[in-house]
């Protein structure tokens, strides 16, 4: 089988380091396996996503020199896909976990949520303590007549275990630390859990590369890899790149955005710079991706949190 790797970005802006760090690698990783990389674009949430940022993106990872195969040996494209055009898709499948009597509907809103006494998650999310689980179906029709619920998934007292290609063993116990989670928004959009498992299946993937902030998601994704009879892919999470003063790098903030680096740096410069940042070159010195791949070792990628240099960018 073809080692296939995937960028997955969702195109709610324009790109951050952590995101060029992840394509880089990512595509380093395929790469160097003598493999394929397909492009996805995750707008699910076609509000936050207009299709303006997912052309910019194509162009921002073209530009980077980071290409992604189109119309590869699976027979079909390699992308860009549109996981706003997939709906049908994951209904498919979403409909596999309801005909086997694991889907209920949940009736909470946000704010219940969060006041509910049950344990946060380190992200601040609450624990799902399974409320609407337990209502009756006459409980479940009167509320249904006022809201509408979000679709969620029972998940079984169990602990989930793997071991990550760069961060090690990890391990969750999906009731305790996570509790039933949402398959579909109550707006009909299907979550990003489900939709990611689904095509990362379908599209052939072998290997997923994305940040450490998704470490804790990947327990859900390998049960529902498990219900729903689909290959998991090999999982490699990168640690978070940190501003100069210890923050998260954020779209939001505006760090250190691909817009403001474009405007100072040429692609080779950039790509050379987050080579240095993952320990693949000494120096921060121009780089093509192609040049890297006779350097790149997920060893010497670091495994702890990366704090941006002064004066790197
Ligand atoms: N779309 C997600 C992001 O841009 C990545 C999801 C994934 O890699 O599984 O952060």
């Amino acid at each position: 089988m073809i080692e296939t790797g995937r960028f997955a970005p969702s195109p709610s802006g324009r790109m951050h380091l952590g995101n060029l760090m992840c394509s880089l690698l990512a595509w380093l990783s395929a790469k160097q396996a003598d493999g394929r990389v397909v492009l996805r674009i995750e707008d699910l949430d076609k509000a936050r996503c207009p299709r303006m940022y997912a052309d910019q993106l194509e162009a921002d990872l073209s530009w980077l020199g980071l290409v992604w195969d189109e119309g590869g040996s699976g027979g079909g494209p390699d992308g860009p896909y549109y996981q706003s055009q997939r709906d049908e898709i994951y209904h498919a499948y979403y409909q596999k976990l309801e005909e086997q009597g694991l889907v209920y509907p949940c009736f909470c809103s946000r704010a219940q949520l969060h006041a509910a006494s049950a344990p946060h998650r380190e992200d601040g999310t609450p624990v799902y303590p399974g409320t609407c689980r337990r209502l009756t179906a006459e409980q479940r029709r009167e509320k249904a007549a006022q809201r509408k619920p979000a679709m969620r998934l029972i998940v079984p007292e169990e602990t989930v275990e793997f071991t990550d290609g760069h961060l090690g063993p990890y391990r969750e116990n999906l009731k305790t630390d996570c509790g039933d989670f949402v398959l579909r928004r109550s707006d009909g959009v299907y979550a990003y859990q489900l939709a990611v498992v689904v095509d990362d299946a379908l599209m052939g993937v072998t290997q997923v590369v994305r940040g450490a902030d998704l470490l804790e998601s990947t327990p859900r994704q390998l049960y529902l890899y498990r219900l729903l009879g689909l290959p998991a892919p090999r999982f490699y999470h990168l640690p978070l790149l940190l501003a100069e003063d210890g923050r998260r790098l954020s779209k939001r903030d505006g760090d250190v955005s691909l817009e403001q680096l474009q405007s100072r740096y040429s692609a080779p410069e950039i790509i050379g710079r987050l080579a240095f940042l993952a320990g693949l070159l000494d120096k921060p010195e121009p780089a093509r991706p192609e040049e890297l791949l006779a350097v790149f070792d997920w060893d010497k990628v670091p495994r702890t949190d990366v704090r941006l240099p002064r004066n790197l960018f």
